[in-house]
C-alpha cells in the first residue's frame, strides 16, 4: 500500500431507529468491528445524548473507528481509519452495516499520508520513544468511557456508566431503564431523563417529605401521585403518626425496575402500611372526595408547563379540593435556573388556588438534576406555615433515622431563597437568573 493509512467514510442509511438510539448495542458493535478486522482495541468513549442519538470514538493501536448518528433519519455517520497493512476497514464496515441493519451504504476510501508526498525525517527518531514502563494489567485491557448525557439546546449532564443496562422497557407512558453509574451507583431514567440514582436520591426524597411533615405535625393521611420509584413512601413510614400512606403510580414497569434495580429506594413496597394502587393519579384526584388527605406530594413528571406537564391548573384545583382544611400540597417544581418559565408558572398557578401568601419555595441540591440547584413547592390549605415546625422534634428523628441530608438547620435554610429566585416568583418573569447584572431590587 503506498500510504500510510486507509480512511473510509460510511453512511449508513435506513438502519433501524432504535439500534440508532441503543448506545450500547453502538458501542459493543464498534468495538466488534474494530476486533473482527484484526485491531487492536485501547479504549472507547461513547455519549448516549437525550432525548436521542449517539456520539463515540474506538482508538485502536492501528487509529480509529467513529460514528455519529441520527435515530430519527435512521441514519449513521462513520469512519474507519486503519493504518498498515494488517487491518482491513471493510471487514469492519460488512460487520457495522449487518449490527445497524443498514439499508444501505454508501462510502469513499480516501489513502491517508500518501508516501509519495512524504519525505522520512532524518531525526533520531529513539529520543521519541515512549519507555516508561507499562504496568502489566494495563497492556491488551480496554478502557470503556460510556456517557449517558441528558440536555437541553444550552446545558448537559453527563454520566459515565458500565455499558451495562440493568433494565430498560417501553411501557404505554415512557421509557423506563436503569443505568449503572461509575459515581452515582445505579440510575432510573424515564424517556431518557435523569429521575434518581442510588447514591444522592435521599435529598430529593427527604425534603419532599419531611418538611411538611414537620410543619403539619398532626397529618394523619398522605397521598403521594408519581414516586413509583417508591423513595417518597421510604420517607413516609418513617414517621409512625402516619394512620395511611397511599400511593398512586401510573407505571408497574418504574415500580419493578426499582424493585429489581433500586432496592433500598423501593424498599417501601414491602412495607404493609403501604396502600399502592397502579392507575392514573389525575384520575384518581378526579374521583376523590372532599377533604380526604391531610398532606398529598405531587411526585411526578413536570407539574405544568407550556404542553410539557402532565398536570393542568385544573388538576391543582382538585388537589386543592382533596385537602383537609389545614392540608399541604407538596410538588416538585422544577429548576428556578434550568426551566425558569415553567418555574414562574408553576408559581402563578398555585398562587391562584391556594393564595399569594400560601404558596413557599424550597431548595435542595441535587447534583444529577440539571444545574444542581431543585426546588419543590409548598402550598397551605390553612394555617401552616413551613417555617413553624418544632425544631427538637425534627432534630431528633433526623438522628434517630440517620438521615443523610434533612435537619432542622437545612429545613429552615431550605427557603432562604437567592434574589434571582425571589425575582422570578414575584413574576419578574424578565429577570434572566443568567445575565443577573441589574441592580438588586431588593
Ligand atoms: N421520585 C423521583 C425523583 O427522585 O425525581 C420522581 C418521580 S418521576 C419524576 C415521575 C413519576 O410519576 C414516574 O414514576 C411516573 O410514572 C409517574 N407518573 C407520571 N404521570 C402520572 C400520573 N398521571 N399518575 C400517576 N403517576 C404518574
Amino acid at each position: 500500500m503506498n500510504a500510510l493509512g486507509r480512511h473510509i467514510l460510511v453512511e449508513f442509511y435506513d438502519c433501524s431507529p432504535e439500534l440508532m438510539n441503543d448506545v450500547m448495542h453502538i458501542e459493543n458493535s464498534m468495538v466488534a468491528a474494530a476486533e473482527t478486522a484484526g485491531a487492536t482495541v485501547i479504549n472507547s468513549t461513547f455519549h448516549h445524548f437525550s432525548p436521542y442519538g449517539v456520539s463515540g470514538v474506538v482508538v485502536i493501536q492501528e487509529s480509529h473507528l467513529a460514528i455519529h448518528t441520527w435515530p430519527e433519519y435512521g441514519y449513521a455517520a462513520v469512519d474507519l481509519f486503519t493504518c498498515g497493512d494488517s487491518v482491513n476497514p471493510w471487514v469492519s464496515y460488512n460487520y457495522l452495516k449487518e449490527a445497524f441493519e443498514a439499508g444501505h451504504g454508501s462510502s469513499m476510501e480516501c489513502r491517508r499520508g500518501q508516501l509519495e508526498l512524504l519525505k522520512r525525517l532524518d531525526f533520531n527518531l529513539e529520543s521519541l520513544r515512549d519507555v516508561s514502563p507499562k504496568p502489566a494489567e494495563q497492556l491488551g485491557t480496554i478502557t470503556r468511557d460510556i456517557w449517558f448525557t441528558e440536555r437541553d439546546e444550552n446545558i448537559a449532564l453527563s454520566l459515565k456508566h458500565s455499558g451495562n443496562q440493568l433494565y430498560k422497557k417501553d411501557s404505554p407512558y415512557q421509557r423506563v431503564e436503569i443505568y449503572e453509574t461509575l459515581a452515582y451507583g445505579n440510575m432510573l431514567t424515564l424517556d431518557g431523563m435523569v429521575m434518581c440514582t442510588q447514591k444522592d436520591e435521599y435529598v430529593y426524597h427527604e425534603m419532599i417529605t419531611h418538611v411538611p411533615i414537620f410543619s403539619h405535625p398532626k397529618a394523619k393521611r398522605t397521598l403521594v401521585i408519581g414516586g413509583g420509584d417508591g423513595g417518597t413512601v421510604r420517607e413516609l413510614l418513617r414517621h409512625e403518626q402516619l394512620e395511611e400512606v397511599t400511593l398512586v403510580e401510573i407505571d408497574e414497569l418504574v415500580i419493578e425496575a426499582c424493585k429489581l434495580h433500586l432496592p433500598e429506594t423501593a424498599v417501601a413496597f414491602d412495607n404493609p402500611r403501604l396502600n399502592l394502587l397502579v392507575q392514573d393519579g389525575i384520575k384518581y384526584i378526579n374521583e376523590c372526595a372532599d377533604s380526604q388527605y391531610d398532606l398529598i406530594i405531587i411526585d411526578s413528571a413536570d407539574p405544568v408547563g407550556p404542553g410539557e406537564g402532565l398536570f393542568t391548573a385544573a388538576f391543582y384545583k382538585e388537589v386543592f379540593r382533596c385537602l383537609t382544611p389545614d392540608g399541604l400540597m407538596i410538588t416538585q417544581s422544577e429548576s428556578p435556573r434550568f426551566n425558569s418559565a415553567v418555574f414562574v408558572e408553576i408559581y402563578e398557578t398555585y398562587k391562584q388556588i391556594f393564595g399569594q401568601d400560601k404558596v413557599h419555595c424550597y431548595l435542595a441540591a441535587i447534583p444529577t438534576y440539571p444545574t444542581g440547584t431543585w426546588s419543590f413547592s409548598y402550598s397551605s390549605k390553612g394555617d401552616s406555615h413551613p417555617l413553624v415546625f418544632d425544631r427538637e422534634a425534627a432534630a431528633a428523628f433526623s438522628q434517630a433515622q440517620g438521615l443523610k441530608y434533612y435537619n432542622e438547620d437545612i429545613h429552615t435554610a431550605a427557603f432562604a431563597l437567592p434574589n434571582f429566585v425571589k425575582d422570578l416568583l414575584n413574576s419578574n418573569t424578565n429577570t434572566n437568573p443568567d445575565d443577573y447584572s441589574a441592580e438588586p431590587t431588593h
